[in-house]
């Protein structure tokens, strides 16, 4: 799952990071407004962190600019204890939730994931494809009741591609959904993680659409 963390503050953003990557954000970092603005704009991201109070552009202006532009990626926004003003007005101008700071990097990953889901028509924190069960918040999967046990990647894959059941993702989308900056991804990499997945949870339970991506079918056949 990949993020947008916009913090100007260093070590709040570096602390930011580390915690969102450990729960298995992919996490790229812009430090002001501007850099905010453009990078959702043109980024495929599944959701952003935007501190209000950001050089260049404020948090408030890049938020209306955005929305304005009909860009509708889950937006959460970080606040000051005192700053209910600000929450509100960032709630208003088209922000799906606030933190507010000290961050608890818990709360932050628990609201990033329920917008995450929300934002792709899920109520629930559960996933289920067929006899596939997918728990974001634990990081855990199952098959027909038993546990299966992924590798970090391969959990982030089986995530998206649950997420968006009955649609089909081409490798480009799955690696902007997967990868964060300057991270080198092997161009087979998505290949390699996909032919993993079927064997761990049975040949066809992803399906190849050839010449476009790969899709997963909510409602599956049984083998
Ligand atoms: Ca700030």
């Amino acid at each position: 799952m990949r993020i947008l963390l916009a913090e100007d503050d260093a070590m709040l953003g570096d602390g930011l990071r580390a915690g969102l990557q450990q729960q298995g954000f992919s996490v790229d970092w812009v430090r002001d407004g501007l850099a905010a603005e453009r990078e959702i704009f043109a980024g495929d991201y599944a959701a952003a962190v935007l501190d209000l109070g950001l050089p260049m552009k404020d948090g408030i202006e890049v938020l209306t600019s955005l929305r304005a532009r009909k860009i509708s990626t889950p937006i959460l926004v970080l606040t000051a204890r005192d700053a209910i003003p600000d929450r509100i007005l960032g709630l208003d101008l088209g922000a799906d939730d606030y933190v507010v700071k000290p961050v608890d990097l818990h709360e932050l990953g628990a609201r990033l994931r329920s917008l995450v889901r929300r934002s792709h028509g899920q109520m629930q924190d559960i996933l289920t494809c067929g006899e596939i069960v997918l728990e974001p918040s634990s990081r855990r999967v199952s098959l027909k009741g038993e546990p299966v046990l992924l590798s970090t990647r391969e959990f982030d894959l089986l995530h998206v591609l649950m997420l968006n059941a009955d649609r089909v993702m081409s490798r480009e989308q799955l690696e902007q959904q997967l990868y964060s900056w300057g991270y080198e991804v092997d161009s087979n990499a998505i290949e390699v993680h996909i032919h993993h997945l079927r064997r761990k949870l049975h040949a066809d339970v992803i399906q190849t659409v050839r010449g476009v991506g790969y899709t997963m079918l909510r409602k599956q056949t049984p083998a």
